[in-house]
């Protein structure tokens, strides 16, 4: 008998672990399991801000998939999605195409430019293994170049990181550690580098405790970023921002972390969304589609307590693959009750560069080494679930204090 398809469409937090969990419970018996993905490795993209300043080298936050999932048992592609037909039941790869009973879409998120001018032409992202190492590179460039250009501007070293959201704060924060490392090595005064963390909402960190967002932004401001809170960007520029009253920052970097919405080709595969993700139903599976599931940042679901969406995090990724893969066994198994995904969030940690951070963990607020040490409990959490101790051991942050 021919074994029913599913193929799982990303492999990053979401789409690795469903395929971890389906492997784990043998479902490769009884189905034909693919996993595509642009690259041959996995990478956590909640270390990115690391990398991105030069804190931590790349290939730390990167695994190859083969060494974490078995690919003699599920199919592994590296391509590139470029279409999905769901009339068809079909998925197009930049190499070929790939029929499906059963799909899982875990494609993750792009960044959310709100239509700016001149965010995508000049401004950085941090969303992959090679937009970040380009940040790095960037500033490294101008660091080193900036005691052999003739005319030495003043705003030459400037950094502006748009959105004082979670990845904008936690890159500052890298950021705001790693500058005096790179003025030490290219003999430049720490006082010829600003640092901008500029921000439309009233507050840092929205969303964030009170007294957690007063702790980051003056552990911040300690290190020299200044903050412009309430104070939208209205166009970005090849040398700095314009600020919505028309003030000009001039800066030779730019990074934009704004938000996500989810993977265009969520919208081109004509699901209807918000934002690029899809209100998915409480099983995961996407409204008139019994056979495709969608998790992770391309998903949308609402925290009936505040009536909106959580926000999109690698700890409802991770969570939400569990049940996808129990319901993927249900329907295998010719269930017609499924499982509703019920996320269990068990708190929230931001790093701030360093030995500091902060975090919500229960009702409990974290402040400073304890929740530094807790952010790397929860890293390290997550490759144990992936791969075990033998993974935390070759790439878990075992430098707790
Ligand atoms: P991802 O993990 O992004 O994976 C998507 C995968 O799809 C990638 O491997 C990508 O290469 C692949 N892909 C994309 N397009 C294609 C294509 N066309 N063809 C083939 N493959 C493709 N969340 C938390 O819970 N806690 C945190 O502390 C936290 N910190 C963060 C810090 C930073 C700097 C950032 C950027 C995010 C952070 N997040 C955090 C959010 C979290 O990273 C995301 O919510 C999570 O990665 C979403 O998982 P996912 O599986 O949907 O997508």
């Amino acid at each position: 008998i021919k074994k029913p398809k599913i193929v799982i469409l990303g492999a990053g937090y979401g789409g690795m672990m469903t395929a971890s969990r389906l492997l784990k419970a043998n479902v490769h018996q009884d189905a034909e399991i693919t996993l595509v993905n642009k690259h041959n490795y996995h990478y956590q993209t909640t270390w990115l801000h690391e990398p991105a300043a030069g804190t931590l080298h790349h290939d730390r936050t990167r695994m190859r998939i083969d060494s974490v999932i078995d690919t003699k048992k599920i199919h592994f592609i590296k391509d590139i999605v470029a279409e999905i037909k769901t009339e068809e039941k079909k998925v197009i790869l930049e190499g070929g195409e790939l029929d499906y009973d059963y799909l899982v879409i875990g494609l993750g998120s792009v960044p959310e430019t709100f239509g700016i001018p001149g965010v995508e032409e000049h401004a950085f992202s941090i969303r992959s293994v090679n937009s970040v190492r380009l940040i790095r590179e960037h500033v490294e460039y101008k660091f080193a170049s900036y005691n052999n250009e003739e005319e030495k501007h003043d705003e030459y070293l400037n950094i502006v990181v748009a959105g004082a959201g979670f990845t904008g704060i936690e890159f500052v924060g890298e950021l705001s550690e790693r500058i005096p490392e790179l003025c030490e090595e290219y003999d430049i005064p720490r006082e010829k580098v600003n640092i901008y963390s500029i921000e439309a909402a009233p507050t840092a960190l929205p969303g964030f405790d009170e007294d957690l967002v007063t702790y980051a932004m003056n552990v911040l401001e300690s290190r020299g970023v200044e903050f412009l809170i309430n104070t939208p960007i209205k166009e970005v520029k090849e040398d700095g921002v314009t600020l919505a009253d028309g003030t000009e920052i001039k800066a030779s970097t730019i990074v934009w972390t704004t938000g996500v919405r989810g993977n265009s080709l969520i919208e081109k595969a004509g699901f209807e969304a918000m934002r690029g993700r899809v209100k998915v139903e409480s099983n995961l599976r996407a409204p008139g589609h019994d056979n495709i599931f969608i998790i992770g940042d391309c998903a949308l679901i609402i925290n009936e307590e505040v009536n909106r969406p959580y926000p999109p995090t690698a700890q409802i990724a991770i969570q939400q693959a569990y049940t996808c893969a129990d319901n993927l066994r249900a329907l295998l198994a010719g269930k017609d009750e499924l499982k509703a995904f019920k996320p269990d969030i068990k708190g929230t940690v931001a790093s701030l560069g360093g030995k500091e951070a902060i975090g919500l963990v229960g009702s409990k607020k974290l402040y400073g080494v304890s929740a530094s040490a807790m952010k790397k409990v929860i890293d390290n959490r997550y490759l144990y679930l992936l791969g075990g101790v033998p993974l935390v051991m070759k790439k878990g942050k075992l430098n707790f204090f």
